[in-house]
């Protein structure tokens, strides 16, 4: 494609990406477009009434990548940083993530420019729901489904529902994913990006023959992945040395106390105040040497300054697109230092469960919490050994196995459909 609305470092990244794995399955140049460039991106201006009176207008996106194996299944982000390149970044990660899961499901990711740390909770629930609002034309159980992703929780998830069940006349609990339990949701759900990070890492430990007992984590972001990953691994016997989010930077060799650090977020909301004595500048924890190095707080963490210095064995990615192509050439050649877990297997438990969520939803038949993780950990466990299993095959590294898995699902069903009309 000469030219697209698509642009900036983290869609470039996404195109990168693939162009690698697209030369190394020798997909026709012909066939590559079709893959990479979304089937529809939507902007959407949302004004609300701040809380001081005035009128402000948000924008917000919406970007279906392919709708090829069923309806696009998505998070949405409340982020400054959120333009329509990162939100089709996202959803292109999304449909390899997806296919590599086994989903049916094609890609999809929608956010609003907003910091969200700066709204009242009555301007955020107004956001939300004129967000969802706005999009109800290009929505629906079976053609886009919505989740949490950075800034957004079971909260909005809750206002997205019923602001599009309210415009139905009818609940319809399947329109968005990682709801409370109260209004639809799985047992399970908000637990289940951090659980299975938790779960690939202890395969990983297992892989390179490391005792959880005997390892130690650092984890950069301390949302809903970052937390439950920490308290994930520290329940497997992990030792959580290092944490951070965008207030501060924690490390301590002896361990830091994860019940403790999640009462004090509970309370404050973020983790500055937690202590004096452990503080650390945030882009030197991620150079500590450790077992395990998950970040799990947004994109182009790990680039070619830092990837030559890192002191991981295991590089768990809990957040999408953390490492950038240059630092993953700089892993490559670090060979077999570093163990990647790349982020379209490691993250993958948050759309496997909102997949279940959906299924349940639609039959009205809701499973117990062991069979959600049951159910999980048995996708995971499958992916885990494909990709291991391709990239030794292939000579090639974690994150393109991964990809190259995903990229051949997507394409095969692209083929076998055919071309419209
Ligand atoms: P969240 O909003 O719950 O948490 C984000 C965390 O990152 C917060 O603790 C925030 O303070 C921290 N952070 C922001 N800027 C930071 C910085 N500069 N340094 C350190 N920490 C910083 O978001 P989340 O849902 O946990 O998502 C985190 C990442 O995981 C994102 O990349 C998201 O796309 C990805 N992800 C989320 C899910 C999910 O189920 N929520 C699933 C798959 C992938």
């Amino acid at each position: 494609m000469s030219r697209s609305i698509y642009g900036g470092a983290v869609f470039e990244m996404a195109k990168q990406q693939f162009e690698q794995v697209a030369n190394h399955l020798q997909i026709p140049k012909m066939e590559r477009d079709r893959l990479l460039y979304p089937k529809r991106a939507i902007a959407v201006s949302c004004p609300i009434h701040r809380d001081d009176g005035r009128t402000e207008v948000f924008q917000g996106y919406r970007v279906q990548h392919h709708l090829t194996l069923g309806p696009t299944k998505g998070g949405t982000r409340f982020a400054p940083s959120v333009d329509v390149g990162e939100v089709a970044a996202l959803a292109v990660w999304m449909s390899w993530k997806c296919a590599l899961a086994g989903l049916p499901y094609g890609g999809a990711k929608g956010g609003i420019t907003v910091d969200p740390y700066t709204l009242s909770p009555r301007e955020l629930e107004a956001l939300s729901r004129r967000y969802m609002q706005e999009m109800i034309p290009f929505v629906g159980p079976h053609t886009d489904v919505m989740a949490p992703d950075m800034g957004t929780n079971e909260q909005v998830m809750a206002w997205f529902m019923d602001t599009y069940s309210m415009y139905q006349g009818q609940t319809i609990n399947e329109i968005v994913t990682g709801k409370p339990v109260s209004a639809g949701g799985t047992l399970g759900r908000r637990e289940a990006t951090g659980r299975g990070v938790a779960y690939l890492v202890g395969r990983a430990l297992d892989h390179l023959g490391v005792k959880a007992g005997d390892a130690t984590a650092i984890v950069q972001g301390f949302g809903n992945v970052g937390s439950v990953t920490a308290y994930s691994l520290a329940e497997r016997g992990v030792k959580i040395t290092g944490v951070s989010d965008h207030t501060a930077a924690y490390y301590d060799p002896a361990g830091l106390d994860v019940a403790e650090l999640q009462r004090h977020i509970t309370k404050r909301g973020q983790l500055a105040g937690f202590s004096s004595q452990s503080t650390i500048e945030p882009s030197d924890l991620l150079l500590r040497k450790c077992d395990v190095l998950v970040p799990a707080a947004m994109e182009q963490v790990i680039t070619d300054q830092n990837a030559p210095k890192l002191k991981c064995r295991i590089l768990a990615e809990g957040a999408n697109g953390p490492t950038t192509p240059e630092a993953d050439a700089i892993l490559d050649r670090r060979g077999s230092e570093i163990f990647v877990l790349p982020d379209i297997l490691c993250n993958a438990g948050g759309v496997i469960v909102s997949y279940f969520e959906w299924v349940q939803d639609l039959q009205r038949l809701f499973w117990e919490e062991a069979e959600v993780f049951d159910r999980l950990y048995r996708i995971l466990e499958r992916s885990f050994q494909q990709v291991i299993a391709r990239a030794k095959h292939d000579r090639i590294s974690h994150r393109m196995a991964a990809m190259a898995i995903g990229v051949n699902v997507v394409q095969s069903a692209k083929r076998t459909r055919g071309l419209f009309p």
